[in-house]
């Protein structure tokens, strides 16, 4: 179920929730947070059904519930929920409701600011989005010259060293594979994932009615992301029927063909991360260890918790903004990579590189384990 944030709540039938709290024994965040799906859903029920219950039930807070913008919109609790009410979209509407009255933490305000002024969450300058690319071998969409397949590069790509990275790795192996690409330079903006995630609405809607306008304009088919969340965004948030891929379904598409011929070896123990909006928000797991597993060398070892049982690594949701005390997931996933003897913690989301990169420094493992993007890998054995 995907609903528009306070719509969710407006369309819910609370009924079907019985409080059996799978949502919040299942929550990652719970375990350090107040944040508590399960009181939510009740309390939310109880402020939308009929008066005699308010008069049982005070009617929910939500001013001073500030544990809301500690959910990082894994969607394990949707995931998990029997009775199929997802709690995580309501979650998102609550935020909503704080948003309209501007009761945001400041550094998510700051975020939400930087989206509205300069298209990305960091306010960097729209001029320098695509420096990144300044030395590559890249086509940039035009009037003459139409995207028909455009690489979307995201936020973090485009602005974050490390990940940038990773945005270079793509357009060398798009190249070295001989696939034809456009991207759109400094004329590409947010997604507008984590601004829906937030629960800004209305700014949500500006920037999915831009993008929808510039790949139009641009004469764009088909769609391959950076990141899991501009591949959801486009896939389930803009309410069209967008071909998009992450990259990793183009590139296990491509090892399906036999496209991909690799020269080189990594000679490494891999594991890998789900990460949220790949794994449980559509169900995309294979694809990835298609492509680790194809890749010669790599000796791949499963995490304990993976798949539908793996744990977010924190950065959804507009945690990337919001940090909140106690040890971070990433810190945990690092020690559990380490547990079953990894090298290389490989990822498919800019988010988990940047958390992943800060826990393997934070707890000490920088001699022990790297965190690496799948094209990272691919790259080397090309
Ligand atoms: S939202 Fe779903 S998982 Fe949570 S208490 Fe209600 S029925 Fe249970
Ligand atoms: S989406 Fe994830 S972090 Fe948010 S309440 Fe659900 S399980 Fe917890």
């Amino acid at each position: 179920m995907e609903l528009e944030g306070l719509n969710a709540i407006k369309q819910l039938d609370f009924r079907k929730c019985m409080q059996c709290g799978e949502c919040t024994g299942s929550c990652p965040v719970s375990t350090k947070s107040k944040l508590n799906p399960r009181r939510f859903m009740l309390e939310t029920a109880y402020a939308v059904t009929p008066v005699q219950y308010m008069t049982m039930y005070p009617p929910i807070n939500i001013q001073e519930r500030n544990e809301l913008w500690d959910c990082t919109t894994c969607r394990t609790c949707s995931h998990l929920c029997p009775r199929d009410v997802d709690p995580m979209e309501v979650l998102i509407g609550l935020r909503g409701l704080l948003i309209e009255e501007g009761r945001v933490p400041s550094t998510l305000g700051e975020a939400l600011e930087g989206v509205y002024k300069y298209g990305n969450p960091w306010g960097l300058s729209r001029s320098k989005r695509s420096e990144w690319a300044t030395d590559l071998k890249v086509k940039y969409a035009s009037e003459n010259e139409k995207a028909e397949l455009l690489y979307f590069v995201g936020c973090a790509a485009s602005y974050d060293s490390r990940a940038q990275d990773v945005a270079k790795v793509i357009v060398k192996n798009l190249n070295t594979l001989g696939i034809d690409f456009s991207i759109l330079g400094n004329k590409e903006t947010c997604c507008g994932n984590e601004v829906y995630s937030l629960g800004e609405k209305g700014l949500f809607e500006e920037l999915r009615d831009n993008n929808l306008s510039l790949f139009e304009q641009y004469g764009v088919n088909r769609i391959i992301t950076t990141s899991p969340h501009c591949f959801h965004a486009f896939r389930n948030r803009y309410g069209k029927n967008l071909e998009t891929q992450h990259y990793t379904m183009t590139f296990a598409d491509l090892i399906d063909k036999g496209k991909v011929k690799f020269a080189g070896k990594v000679e490494k123990t891999v594991t890998y991360q789900d990460p949220c909006f790949l794994g449980k928000h559509n169900n995309i797991y294979d694809e990835p260890r298609k492509i680790i597993e194809s890749i010669p060398g790599v000796k791949f070892s499963e995490l304990r918790r993976s798949r539908v049982r793996g744990v977010c690594c924190e950065g959804g949701g507009g945690r990337m903004w919001h940090d909140i005390p106690g040890k971070r997931l990433a810190e945990t996933r690092v020690e559990e990579a380490l547990d079953i003897g990894a090298e290389i913690l490989a990822v498919a989301c800019p988010f988990c590189l940047l958390t992943f990169d800060d826990a393997i420094k934070t707890t000490g493992n920088e001699d022990k384990i790297q965190v690496k993007d799948i094209m990272e890998l691919v790259a080397e054995a090309l």
